[in-house]
C-alpha cells in the first residue's frame, strides 16, 4: 500500500500537472460516474495529503477525496478509447503506460489542457468520492499527527498509556500518519528495536531511535521518490527508487547488512514482519 513518500510524491505531482485547472469530463470504469458530477468544471485550488489519503481542494467548497489503498496508482497522460466485444478500453501511446501495473484504468479524469490524469488499480479497493467539508474535517480528526511534521516532545506524548506492539503501533493511523507495513519494518531495523516489544517497555533511547529514524527513512524515501516493491508508480508512469534500497523488508532468508543473520519474516498484529533477531533484541 502507497504510504507516506508514495502519496507525498504522487500529490506534489499531481499539483504541478492539476493545479488551477479543472475536470471537464471523468470516466469511471463501473459506469456511474454521476456520483462524481460535483467534482467536474471546478477549479483545483489545492491538493493536499492528510496521512495516506489525498484531498483535491475545488471551488466552491467541494472535496474530492482518494485513498489509494492497495493497489491504487495516478498516471498523467493521454489515452484513448477504444471499443471491443467486451466493451470499452483505454490505450496510451507511451510504452510505459503498457507495463501491466499501469493497465488497470478505474477512472480518468480529463483536464481543460487536453491531458488525462489516470488511477489505475488491479485489486480496486481505491476510494474516489465528492465528500462535504465536515466530512473532510471528521476524516482529519481521526489521524493521527503527521509524521514529518512531529516535534520530538509531541512525539514522546504519544505513548502514553499505549501497550500494543510498536509495529503495529507505528501503523495505526491514529497513533501517526502516513506510517504502513515497509516503512515500520525500516525504521525498527535502523532504532535497533525488535518489532513484537510493547511500546510501554521502550526506553528513552529507543523511542529517541525511533522519532530519528522514522524522519530520516521517510525523507531518504522521499528523496527516492517512493517504493514500487507493488503496484505505486510515479503519475510518469515509472517507478519510484526505495524498493532497492531496503534494508529488510522483502529480505526473509536474506543475509542482514549489519551482521550477517538472516532476515527473519513473522506475523505481528496480522502482518507480515520483517527483521533482522540478531540486531533487534
Ligand atoms: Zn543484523
Amino acid at each position: 500500500m502507497p504510504e507516506l513518500p508514495e502519496v507525498e510524491t504522487t500529490v506534489s505531482m499531481l499539483k504541478s500537472k492539476t493545479l488551477g485547472k479543472v475536470f471537464f469530463s471523468i470516466w469511471a470504469e463501473d459506469g456511474n460516474e454521476k456520483r462524481l458530477k460535483e467534482a467536474k468544471n471546478k477549479k483545483i485550488k489545492e491538493i493536499k495529503r492528510f496521512g495516506k489519503s489525498i484531498i483535491f481542494f475545488l471551488e466552491g467548497n467541494v472535496f474530492l477525496f482518494v485513498h489509494l489503498r492497495m493497489t491504487g496508482h495516478f498516471l498523467f497522460g493521454k489515452w484513448e478509447k477504444k471499443f471491443f466485444s467486451g466493451g470499452v478500453t483505454w490505450v496510451s501511446r507511451e510504452k510505459v503506460m503498457k507495463e501491466r501495473k499501469n493497465g488497470f484504468l478505474r477512472y480518468i479524469f480529463f483536464l481543460d489542457d487536453g491531458n488525462q490524469i489516470a488511477l489505475s488499480d488491479q485489486r480496486k479497493f481505491a476510494k474516489v468520492k465528492v465528500i462535504s467539508k465536515e466530512e473532510m474535517e471528521k476524516h482529519i480528526a481521526r489521524l493521527g499527527p503527521d509524521p514529518l511534521l512531529i516535534t520530538k516532545e509531541e512525539f514522546f506524548k504519544l505513548f502514553k498509556n499505549k501497550k500494543k506492539a510498536i509495529k503495529p503501533l507505528l501503523m495505526d493511523q491514529s497513533f501517526l500518519s502516513g506510517i504502513g507495513n515497509i516503512y515500520a519494518a525500516e525504521v525498527l531495523f535502523k532504532a535497533k528495536v525488535d518489532p513484537k516489544k510493547k511500546a510501554n517497555y521502550l526506553t528513552e533511547k529507543e523511542k529517541e531511535d525511533i522519532y530519528f529514524f522514522i524522519k530520516n527513512i521517510l525523507k531518504k524515501a522521499l528523496k527516492l521518490k517512493g517504493d514500487s516493491t507493488s503496484d505505486y508508480r510515479l503519475l510518469t508512469g515509472e517507478k519510484g527508487g526505495y524498493q532497492d534500497h531496503h534494508l529488510v523488508y522483502n529480505r526473509a532468508g536474506l543475509h542482514c547488512f549489519v551482521c550477517k543473520e538472516k532476515i527473519k519474516r513473522v506475523n505481528i498484529g496480522g502482518r507480515g514482519s520483517y527483521f533482522c533477531p540478531k540486531c533487534q533484541k
